[in-house]
């Protein structure tokens, strides 16, 4: 089995771009985003703790991420492997990936980022924000504290996965056929 990261900032395609990539590598997508939007969505235990920190812009903390995230990938071990989407987001939770896979006989494969400008991005979320009935898609200071929190948190993960050459990046502006074939290259390779 594969376990490939998709890896970018908030708006640079990655949910667009797994729906893709999932069906062409036979892959269970697990986007951590929409795993707590679903439980927030049914009321249960697990969407009330997480709702404040989302609805906030910020991160929400790792024991209840990584929990959830090892739990849906022993629930989905019938694919040919994993795309995290929006999972690691700090470096905790890739140590504690690692950790995770290594206990079930599997490693992180490659981390493959969509790079585009945060400008743009912003943008982009602003439109998506139309649609998607996301609050946090809609309020400006919101999508500035999730840039604030990719820039603290997350974006020390480029250099952990760089150090173990795992990392690489795909530049995410074009179309999404462009795009999905500029990932598919790399994820060809395993
Ligand atoms: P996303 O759909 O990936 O943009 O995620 C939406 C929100 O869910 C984020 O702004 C965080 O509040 C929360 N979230 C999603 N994935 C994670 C994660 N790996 N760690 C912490 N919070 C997360």
């Amino acid at each position: 089995m594969i376990a490939i990261v998709l890896f970018g900032k908030p708006g640079a395609g990655k949910g667009t771009q797994a729906e893709f990539l999932k069906e062409k590598y036979n892959l269970t997508h697990i986007s951590t985003g929409d795993v707590f939007r679903f439980n927030i969505k049914n009321e249960t235990e697990l969407g009330k703790k997480a709702q404040e920190f989302i609805n906030k812009g910020e991160l929400v903390p790792d024991s209840i991420t990584i929990d959830m995230l090892k739990n849906e990938v022993e629930k989905n071990m019938d694919k040919a492997g994993f795309l995290f989407d929006g999972f690691p987001r700090t470096i905790a939770q890739a140590e504690a990936l690692d950790t995770f896979l290594q206990s079930i006989n599997l490693k992180v494969t490659a981390t493959v980022a969509l790079e585009a400008d945060d400008e743009v991005l912003v943008q982009r979320i602003l439109e998506r924000g139309k649609t998607s009935g996301r609050a946090d898609d809609q309020d400006e200071t919101k999508i500035r504290t999730r840039y604030e929190e990719y820039n603290e948190k997350t974006a020390p993960l480029i250099e952990y996965y760089k150090n173990q050459d795992k990392y690489y990046a795909v530049n995410g502006i074009g179309s999404i056929a462009e795009i999905t074939e500029r990932l598919s290259e790399v994820i060809s390779r395993f």
